[in-house]
This record gives C-alpha cells, structure tokens and sequence, in this order.
C-alpha cells in the first residue's frame, strides 16, 4: 500500500485552520484529520463518566474506556464515542471551555498521539492534511509538508465570534485568549519550527488563505520532482 503523503498544519484558535485544511483536502481529494476532534471527545467522555476534569489521574482512568472513531473525509466525516455521534455536542463552549485541561495530561497527548498516527497509515486517498496544535512538531515531523497557519490576535477573535453566532467578540476572544494561553504551555504553536512554512492569513480571505496552502503543498511537489532535488 502507497504511504500517504501528510500535509501538516499547525496553528492557534481562530487562525482558520480547521476550514482551510478541509477545503484543501477537498481540493487535493486527500483526507482530512481534525485532531482537536479526538481532545475534545476526549473530554465529553470524561464529563460523561462524571469525572473531574481538573484531575489527571482520574482523566487518565477514563482511557480505557475511551472508545473513539472519526471519518477522514473532508466532505463529511462523524465522530463517535462508543455508539454515540458527538459530532455537534464536543462543539459545545462548555466542552471548549475544559478541553485543554484533558490536553495537558502526557499520558493523553501520548495515548492520542499514537491513535493519530494510526489513523494517517491507514488513509487510502493518496494524502491526508493532518490539523492540529503540534502535528508540525510532535505528531508528524517528518511529514513532507509542514505548515503554520496563523493570524493577528484581533482578526482571530472575529472570525470565532462569527462562527458562534450571537456570541460577542470580547466574550469569545477572552475565552479564546484562555484556551490558547493553556494550550501553550503544553505545544508550541505560536512560531513556526525549523522547516516549517507560515502562512499569515490576517490579510488574506478564505480562498486566498487555501490558495496560499495548496501553493506550499505544490512548491513542495516541484522541488521534490525537479532533477537534483
Ligand atoms: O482545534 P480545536 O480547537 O478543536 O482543539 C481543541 C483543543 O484540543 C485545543 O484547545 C487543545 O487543548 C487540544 N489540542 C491539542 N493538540 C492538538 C489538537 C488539539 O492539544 N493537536
């Protein structure tokens, strides 16, 4: 079986990457990895089971039990714990609100990380455009494309208030500002790695920012395919 290619992005909340990466795999017809998808599960599960959030032993406990699935199609993919479809429910603000706490746990990044990996392996389409926090630098980096997607602070924070309609921007840019302060503790997704390629979209609309990407990914191919590469 032929190794998918792994186009890596990294990036901060509201830097877009979520959107940019699904209509780029789209545009490649290669899948699509949403990593957050697996903490946030992660964190219903742990709800669910009427477990402390805040307490690493016991999120730990919850690893067995564990039992996660999501698609890689960028049309379209579900994500289940056990029989239930969580798709909608890990988007909840509140599960937002918890998640990095799970994150933090190394025995979580460690359990996720390897579920990741699998999970790229096992990919049919002939690649697969991996987001997340620190694909670039822990889950995949040696991934032949690595890309750090960012954008202002101010810009970020308007584009999540859009998404969550009714909410205002400085309710959900401090709750943002929050996620990615913890976050940053634990992955280093601010500046880009060695090797890694900064797409700044502050200035740059949707299809702009995912024509940007694809033209990493196709500099990428032509340096690989050029005689003396
Ligand atoms: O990308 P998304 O906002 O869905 O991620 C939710 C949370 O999952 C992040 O705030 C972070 O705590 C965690 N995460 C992570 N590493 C990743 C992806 C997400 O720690 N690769």
């Amino acid at each position: 079986m032929e190794i998918p290619v792994v186009v890596a992005v990294d990036g901060p909340a509201g830097s877009g990457k979520s959107s940019v990466s699904k209509a780029v795999a789209k545009r490649l017809s290669y899948g699509f990895l949403d990593t957050g998808a697996a903490y946030r599960a992660l964190a219903w599960h742990v709800e669910a089971s009427a477990v402390d959030t805040d307490d690493a032993d016991s999120v730990v406990s919850c690893l067995p039990s564990f039992d996660y699935r999501i698609g890689t199609d960028p049309a379209g993919y579900r994500v289940h714990v056990g029989d239930t479809d969580v798709t909608e429910a890990i988007r909840d603000p509140e599960i937002s609100a918890v998640v990095s706490r799970v994150a933090r746990v190394p025995e979580v990044r460690t359990h996720l990380i390897e579920l990741f990996r699998s999970i790229m392996a096992a990919e049919r389409r002939p690649g697969i455009v991996v987001e997340g926090r620190d694909i670039t630098t822990v889950v995949a980096p040696d991934a032949p494309v690595r890309i750090l997607l960012t954008a202002s602070e101010e810009v970020r924070m308007a584009r999540r208030a859009a998404e969550l309609a009714g909410s205002s921007v400085a309710v959900v840019g401090e709750a943002m500002r929050k996620r990615d302060a913890a976050d940053s503790k634990v992955v280093e997704f601010m500046t880009a790695a060695e090797g890694v390629t900064t797409v700044d979209s502050s200035d740059l609309d949707f299809e702009q920012t995912v024509d940007a990407v694809i033209a990493v990914v196709e500099a990428r191919r032509d340096s690989e395919t050029s005689p003396g590469a």
